[in-house]
């Protein structure tokens, strides 16, 4: 007799994570418990070179990004977009990822609302949702309309239970959840003005800015 097999769920939260802080990572693992995620990665985008920070290489991101999670077992770390050479579109990285899943495996897609309203610029945009289910974080207190081209995608793929997706891709749905009140922008900010930015990141990650003296102003 063969054993009935059994999908794995699996989320992907990109970003550029220059620095990771607590606000992604609450984030992540808000969305990984809801979702009962098996595994919740973080995919740390490439930036044309002349766009990182200063000092700050994609290796440094990553070495951040991954101490960031070292011991928190439902997030991993997605290095694939840092080892080419150039920035990739979305719809390359999904379908890379799903050639290394199981057919019946549930891929979700994490966005902020604005970059789910900016989709239809995307590369691809509309094969998004043959590789992945869309779950877009949307703030309680928010109230926006999505833009003319995705009404019709919404009216045909949305579902109002995000647990309730179902199968490997297809769907669209909505995580309401209060985002902590910092940016990485912020922390660069403080640390070129020389102040602390202790408890915005994990300490692991703070040990890594001050080790490597990453975002002062003199860098
Ligand atoms: P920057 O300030 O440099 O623009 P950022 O803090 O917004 O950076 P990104 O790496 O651009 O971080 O974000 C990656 C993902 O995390 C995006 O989907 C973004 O919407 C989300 N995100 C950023 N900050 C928060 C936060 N405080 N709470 C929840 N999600 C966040």
């Amino acid at each position: 007799m063969t054993q009935a097999l059994t999908a794995r769920r699996i989320g992907i939260l990109g970003g550029t994570f220059d620095p990771v802080h607590i606000g992604h990572l609450r984030s992540a693992l808000e969305v990984a418990e809801l979702m009962q995620l098996d595994e919740l990665r973080l995919l740390p985008n490439a930036r044309p070179p002349h766009r990182d920070t200063p000092q700050v290489t994609p290796q440094s991101r990553l070495a951040m990004v991954r101490s960031a999670v070292a011991n928190a077992p439902q997030l991993s770390v997605d290095a694939r977009e840092l080892t080419r050479d150039k920035p990739s579109y979305t719809i390359d990285t999904l379908e890379s990822l799903r050639a290394e899943l199981a057919p019946e495996d549930q891929l979700f897609l994490v966005l902020g609302w604005d970059a789910f309203c900016g989709l239809p610029g995307w590369h691809r945009w509309e094969e998004l949702l043959q590789h992945c289910h869309i779950l877009v974080l949307q703030r309680p207190d928010a109230d926006v309309e999505p833009p003319f081209e995705l009404r019709n995608l919404l009216a045909a793929r949305s579902q109002s239970d995000p647990t309730a997706m179902s199968g490997p891709a297809g769907h669209i749905s909505f995580v309401w959840q209060t985002p902590l009140a910092v940016s990485a922008t912020q922390i660069r900010q403080l640390l070129a003005s020389g102040k602390s930015v202790r408890f915005l990141v994990p300490d692991a990650v703070l040990a890594y800015i001050e080790a490597h003296d990453l975002y002062r102003a003199s860098n």
